[in-house]
Formats: structure tokens, C-alpha cells, sequence
């Protein structure tokens, strides 16, 4: 009897197609960005000793106490699936002893986190994060050039339209010492209306109910105080500081008293990019700084900034905004009878030696293969017949248009090119002609810079 078909696991998804094109597009455009700025990437396993998390995260926050995939594995040890990457990157920062030297460290990051998580659209159980981090620097600059860098990203992507981003400080501690009494005195004269959850956090750490999603507590938020009547002269210095940076980075931004963000380690700046095309899942991106995590992790005082942002969340703004990044066009390579085949293996192979995207049906005769072209999305297709090679010549044939033309095969690349409806033919065609025009193979130029500069320095 046949099986019934499996699903993926509740919370999950597949990325397929479309789908996968977009999720690829954020991450690759982030990591270009990231790199424009001076980030390294850096990859931490997937899951950690579960007290990197515990510790890391504080074990009041929503994500310690409620979503975390925790296990003891085989031997006993309490293992996390990460539900975030900062507190690894952090950890990583400490394991490789890179705590005391090159400092700041810049730090990109892309890669599946895993929260238990009620799904909905926006919000899964496995989604995925890019994110970046400046490790070991206390000054606003740090804070503001993090910022500009995520907004640059979101600029760059084509969706910063739909996004704004809000800031707020959190101050310092002696700020935020101050501010706790004044919202414990604030809440508990109002206990009873609390949700059951923030009665809790009314005791553990009352800045959390800031944070709530409950409908209760929101309308209780409203009337809260802000922290700005208990900023000490230095926290309000750094956040002015932060702001007049955005201003020279050009960062647009509105200010949002509320906003704590989830965990408990953020210190001074706090921001979140927020979206309304997204319904109840307004956060795309969200950060801010952390002075204690490294420490928590064993190192030194390392005082650092970052944020991470929804993969998923922000492909779902791409696709709103009709931004899908189409799938390459390939070339059909079409040979006529079998003896054709080498040839036309050969011309395939060297098509993609230059780069560019190019298909061969495993059977058929010319129709099937034409539609089977059709079918993948092929712009043009080069057809091989016997005649045609022992002339040396192949035709070329724009499946758009449907004409086509009978060049000489050293033509090849220029006819496909002159299609104008693949791409790569396109691209591969403007290099050459550009390495033509260079010359000299600017390689070898790139080899005796380094050749000197090793030279100067040692
Ligand atoms: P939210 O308030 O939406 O739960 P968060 O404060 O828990 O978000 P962070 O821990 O700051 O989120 O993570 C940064 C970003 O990661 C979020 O702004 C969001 O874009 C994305 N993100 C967080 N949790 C999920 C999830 N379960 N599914 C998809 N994306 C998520
Ligand atoms: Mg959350």
C-alpha cells in the first residue's frame, strides 16, 4: 500500500523557485553590503551548549523561556538549535581568543535560526536571520555606521520604502536602574490588569512588559513612563550622538520610546526597521547594543553592536513590491541525431566556460527538444545539424522572436549575445570584450601589489 505523503515539519518550509531566488537575493545583497562596510563573515554552529543561550539571552526573555528547541543529546549534554546568532558570534569571539587584539571586529552572519514559535505568516519555527556585529567599540559612530549599514542593505534590496526605522536608548545602568523603579511603582499600581506573564516579569524584570504582545498589557504600555525622564547627562550625550551620526549617514529615523526590544542584553541604542506591509509581523530588522554578552561568555568587557534581520520577512517585501529576481535564461543546445552529440557536448561546455547558462536535453528529436527549451524558459537555442557542422557553422535561433540565423561557431557567443534575450550570453560578451580592450590580464597586476606590499612590511 503506498504511503501517505509526508509534510515538512509544523513551522517550516521549503524554499523552492521563486521563493528560494528571493531568500538568495537578501543574503547575497546583505553580504556584498556587509562587506562594503568592513564586515567579515563568519559562520557558528547551529546549535550550542545551551548555557551559550541562557546566559546569553537572559532567562527572562520570551525566547529563553518559551521557544528555545533545547535537548539533551546522546551523551547528556544540554544542546540549543540557536534561536539567534549574536550570543554564538560572542561565544566564538571568546573560544578563539580573539578578544584582545584587532579589535573592533566586524562580524557578518546568515544562517537558520529555530524558535518555538506559534506559525503564521512571517513567523516560523525554522526561519533565517542575516545579521552584523561590531564587536569591542563603545562609541556612538559604532552604533550609528551598524544602522547605516542595515539601511543601506534594505536600500539596496529596493524595499526601504516600506520601512522606517525607530530608535530609542535604553540608557545606561545607572538610567536603567532608575527607570525600573519608576515602571515597577507605575505597573503594580495597575497589577491587576496585567497579564498573567507580565505579573511575572513585573518581578523578574519589568522592562520585558514593554515588550509585550499580549492586548492587555499594550494598552497599559501606553501609559507607561519612558526612560527618557531618567537618563543620566552620559546616556543622553550617547544617544545625541547616535542621532547626529544618522543625520550625517543620511538615515532617516523617528524616535520610539517604547521600544526594549526582546532580549536582555541591550545596553544604550535600541532600533527596530518596522514595516505595515507585513501585517502583525512589523519587524524586519532589529538590533542595538549589548555591553555585557561577551562577558557572559567569559571574556573581557567587550562593548559591541548589531542587529539581525528576518530573511523571510524581508523576501515577503521584495515579493510585495514585485521584486522577484528572475530565473537566468539558458541556451538550448539542440543537436540533430546523435552523431551530432559531441559536437554539441563541446559547444555546451564552452558556452558555460564562458559563462554562460546553457541546457542539453538528455533524448528527443527536434521538437521534443524545442519544447522541452520552451518549457526551462531558454532565450535561444543553437541547433546543430550535420549539415551545419561540417560547414562549421550552427544555427541560432531566438525563441522570443522566433527568427534565427546561421553563424560560423567562432561567432557563437556574439550572435546569442545580439539576441538580447539571454543574459549571460549578454555579460559573457561584454568580458571579453573587456579583457580584450584591458590587455594585460589584470590578475598579474593584482599578484605584484601583494608582492611589494609583503615586501614593505616585513
Ligand atoms: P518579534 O517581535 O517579531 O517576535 P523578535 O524581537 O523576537 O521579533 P529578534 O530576536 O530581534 O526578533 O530577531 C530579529 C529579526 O528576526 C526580527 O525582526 C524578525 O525579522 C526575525 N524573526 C524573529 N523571529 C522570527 C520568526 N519566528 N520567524 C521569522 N522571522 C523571525
Ligand atoms: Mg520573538
Amino acid at each position: 500500500m503506498a504511503q501517505a505523503p509526508l509534510q515538512p515539519a509544523r513551522g517550516t518550509h521549503d524554499l523552492i523557485g521563486a521563493e528560494f531566488r528571493r531568500h538568495h537575493h537578501v543574503i547575497e545583497v546583505a553580504r556584498r553590503i556587509a562587506a562594503l562596510y568592513g564586515f567579515e563573515e563568519w559562520a557558528t554552529p547551529i546549535f550550542e551548549d545551551t548555557r551559550v543561550f541562557a546566559r546569553g539571552l537572559g532567562d527572562t526573555s520570551d525566547v529563553v523561556s518559551k521557544e528555545m528547541y533545547s535537548f539533551a543529546d546522546r551523551g547528556g549534554e544540554s544542546i540549543t538549535l540557536r534561536p539567534e546568532n549574536t550570543a554564538g558570534v560572542c561565544r566564538a569571539l571568546v573560544s578563539n581568543g580573539l578578544t584582545q587584539s584587532n579589535l573592533p571586529r566586524k562580524v557578518f552572519y546568515a544562517g537558520p535560526m529555530f524558535r518555538y514559535e506559534r506559525p503564521q505568516k512571517g513567523r516560523y519555527r525554522q526561519f533565517h536571520q542575516i545579521g552584523i556585529e561590531v564587536l569591542g567599540a563603545a562609541e556612538p559612530l559604532a552604533d550609528a555606521e551598524v544602522i547605516a549599514c542595515g539601511w543601506h542593505i534594505q536600500q539596496e534590496l529596493g524595499i526601504d520604502e516600506g520601512t522606517v526605522l525607530e530608535i530609542n536608548t535604553l540608557g545606561d545602568a545607572a538610567s536603567r536602574e532608575a527607570y525600573r523603579a519608576a515602571l515597577i511603582a507605575y505597573f503594580a499600581a495597575h497589577r491587576d490588569a496585567l497579564s498573567e506573564d507580565s505579573r511575572t516579569r513585573l518581578e523578574k524584570n519589568p522592562l520585558r512588559i514593554l515588550d509585550s504582545k499580549d492586548p492587555k498589557d499594550k494598552a497599559l504600555v501606553a501609559g507607561a513612563p519612558t526612560i527618557h525622564d531618567h537618563l543620566t547627562a552620559e546616556a543622553a550625550g550617547f544617544y545625541a550622538a547616535v542621532k547626529r551620526h544618522l543625520d550625517a549617514f543620511e538615515v532617516p529615523f523617528r524616535e520610539n520610546p517604547r521600544i526594549v526590544r526582546g532580549l536582555d542584553y541591550y545596553s544604550h541604542t535600541a532600533f527596530e526597521f518596522v514595516t505595515d506591509r507585513l501585517g502583525a509581523q512589523g519587524t524586519v530588522m532589529g538590533g542595538g547594543r549589548y555591553n555585557g554578552l561577551v562577558e557572559e561568555m567569559g571574556g573581557p568587557p567587550t562593548p559591541s553592536v548589531g542587529w539581525a534581520a528576518g530573511v523571510e520577512r524581508l523576501s515577503l517585501l521584495l515579493e510585495a513590491a514585485g521584486l522577484t529576481p528572475a530565473a537566468p535564461r539558458p541556451v538550448a543546445i539542440i543537436p540533430i541525431g546523435e552523431a551530432a552529440e559531441p559536437a554539441a557536448i563541446d559547444v555546451l561546455q564552452s558556452l558555460r566556460d564562458y559563462g554562460v547558462v546553457a541546457e542539453i536535453a538528455y533524448r528527443g528529436n527536434m521538437k521534443r527538444r524545442l519544447e522541452r527549451a520552451n518549457r526551462i524558459g531558454a532565450g535561444a537555442a543553437v541547433i546543430l545539424g550535420e549539415e551545419e557542422l561540417a560547414a562549421g557553422m550552427a544555427v541560432v535561433r531566438n525563441l522570443d522572436a522566433g527568427s534565427q540565423e546561421r553563424v560560423a561557431l567562432p561567432d557563437l557567443l556574439r550572435a546569442l549575445a545580439e539576441t538580447g534575450v539571454v543574459e549571460s550570453a549578454a555579460q559573457a560578451m561584454l568580458n571579453s570584450i573587456l579583457e580584450e580592450e584591458l590587455g594585460d590580464d589584470p590578475e598579474d597586476t593584482d599578484a605584484d601589489t601583494d608582492e611589494d606590499g609583503d615586501e614593505g612590511r616585513a
